[in-house]
């Protein structure tokens, strides 16, 4: 994350700049540091992206503070109506929005527009806020006195997104955060940073006041300013667990209220009586979409009894007709996001063949619908991965699907509840009674049952367990509203005019 010179024929002056967008404006680097942002299914530098220096982290976090107190104290309705507009605009400018977001991600168009979809579910959410804020009231809870609460927004907050989801994990946050009162400071992932400048656009055209969102470019050290600032309430991080880790203790160190949803593992149980054709489907799905590139990716399939021996060749003989190509061409899976990124995803199909398992379908070195200096590496399917190989135990995060053979069921979730992480999970089964007892015994934060991606719509909350989150708030939903907001109790009395006297006693009904 340094500066880099972007590839031939090009340099870095050349390039367009991704900016910042800072009081309702963007606002080129000054830092003098920068790095390239890639079209992954071209495989070459297309613009640079600045990175912030301290005073200009200093310069984003004062502009959100400036703005907050008007902002808490705008009415409900018209707050509410700037999210509105924001939302018909979202939704008018989806195609385009789309299109920025392939080109610095790979991920197919139909994918960027899911994407931004399950972003507007929790806008659309946010839009109701009123109601989900509401406070309690009692009435003479002592002689004249009332109580009742408030909730109020935190101040400035701070969000941290992973080049994954550069659309959709922000909209987890920043809507309901600003729908409460809140002003936020974005910093997202500097892979693919211009749907957040594109989206700070839309909701200034939709009314939203300079400074209640700002997006802050930048490296570990705009994301240290924001962990040690004071004028930062909380954060909200998405990414892998080494980060998610201490994006934790750092925040936590430094007294605020943190989230960090870290990296996954996600397995699908398949018992001997389920459909095989949906399972063989929902492997490809949630195996392959997205490049793999997903939290909520499925990465190994446990395999009871005989049913490896079924399903691998039904998923092989899917497999060989996906087409692999630049996402803005009619194809079924894009790049990896760097040249990086996919030699790492790569070095695991060696990983494997040393570690003796059996390698069905090799993504290397496959024919593509696209440029050849692209990020390409294809879907691959791993048979028989022992599990003590890095292929089991790792998070991959690529089209790499491992299966491993067990022979019960008992066996199975015995190896789901063994693993590090918790994100997510799924059985597949025709059995009403044995997918209850997963549901009852899996330790893993989001489950579907014949559902292979059980991200839950926008009204739940979205969060695994063990080193798959790190704080005790889960995203959007009512845990979203929780952490956005915090409760004042208040008790009042407004005494008789004929009431009064001293009494030194601890107040009682
Ligand atoms: P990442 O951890 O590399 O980066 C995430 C963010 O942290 C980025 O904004 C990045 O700039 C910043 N960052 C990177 N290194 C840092 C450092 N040393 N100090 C401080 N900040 C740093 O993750 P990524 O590669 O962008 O995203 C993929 C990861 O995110 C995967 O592990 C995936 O499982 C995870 N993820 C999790 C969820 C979830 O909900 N649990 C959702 C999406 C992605």
């Amino acid at each position: 994350m340094t500066t880099t010179a972007p590839t031939a024929g090009a340099t870095a002056t050349e390039l367009p700049e991704i900016t910042h967008w800072i009081d309702g404006a963007r606002v080129s680097g000054a830092s003098g540091r920068t790095a390239p942002v890639y079209d992954p299914a071209l495989g070459v530098a297309t613009k640079t992206v600045a990175l912030a220096s301290q005073e200009e982290i200093d310069r984003a976090i004062a502009s959100a503070k400036a703005a907050f107190p008007k902002w808490r104290d705008l009415s409900i309705t018209k707050r509410q109506q700037i999210m509105f507009r924001f939302r018909e605009l979202v939704n008018e400018r989806k195609d385009e929005l789309a299109e920025i977001l392939t080109a610095e991600h790979g991920k197919v168009i139909s994918d960027s527009l899911g994407e931004i979809q399950r972003g507007l579910e929790v806008l659309e959410l946010a839009t109701g806020f009123p109601h989900l804020i509401k406070g309690e009231f009692s009435q003479q809870v002592s002689t004249g006195v009332d109580v009742y609460s408030t909730k109020s927004p935190l101040g400035v907050v701070g969000i941290i997104s992973p080049f994954n989801f550069p659309v959709m994990v922000p909209m987890w946050f920043f809507p309901i955060a600003i729908a409460v009162g809140n002003t936020v400071v974005l910093k997202p992932s500097e892979k693919d940073p211009s749907s957040s400048i594109f989206l700070a656009e839309l909701f200034k055209e939709a009314g939203l006041p300079d400074g209640v969102f700002t997006v802050l470019q930048g490296d570990k050290l705009a994301v240290d300013g924001l962990l040690n600032s004071p004028d930062v309430a909380s954060i909200s991080f998405v990414g892998s667990t080494p980060i998610a880790k201490y994006i934790y203790e750092t925040a936590a160190k430094n007294g605020k209220r943190v989230q960090a949803l870290g990296g996954a593992k996600n397995h699908m149980l398949v018992l001997p009586d389920a459909d095989l054709d949906l399972v063989a489907d929902s492997a490809i799905n949630a195996g392959f979409g997205s490049a793999g590139e997903r939290c909520m990716a499925i990465s190994v399939l446990v395999a009871v009894g005989d049913v490896a021996d079924k399903v691998v060749p039904m998923i092989k003989e899917r497999m060989s007709k996906l087409v692999i190509g630049d996402g803005r061409r009619s194809c079924d899976m894009g790049p990896l996001v760097t040249e990086q990124h996919r030699d790492k995803v790569a070095s695991y199909v060696d990983i494997a063949i040393a570690d003796g398992a059996d390698v069905v379908v090799d993504g290397r070195g496959i024919e593509v619908d696209g440029d050849k200096a692209g990020f390409w590496f294809g879907p691959t399917l791993i048979d028989r991965v022992p599990l003590t190989s890095r292929v089991y135990t790792e998070e991959i995060f690529g089209p790499v699907l491992s299966v491993v053979r067990v022979d019960t069921y008992e066996e199975g979730v015995e190896l789901i509840n063994s693993g590090a992480f918790g994100n997510g999970t799924a059985i597949f089964t025709n059995d009403g009674g044995a997918a209850r007892r997963f549901q009852n015994e899996i330790e893993v934060g989001m489950i579907g049952i014949n559902v292979p991606i059980p991200v839950p719509v926008a009204y739940y909350s979205f969060g695994g367990f063990k080193d798959s989150i790190f704080g005790d708030s889960k995203a959007y939903g009512m845990q979203g509203f929780h952490f956005f907001t915090r409760e004042k109790a208040i008790t009042s009395r407004w005494s008789d005019p004929s009431h009064g006297g001293i009494n030194l006693g601890f107040p009682q009904a």
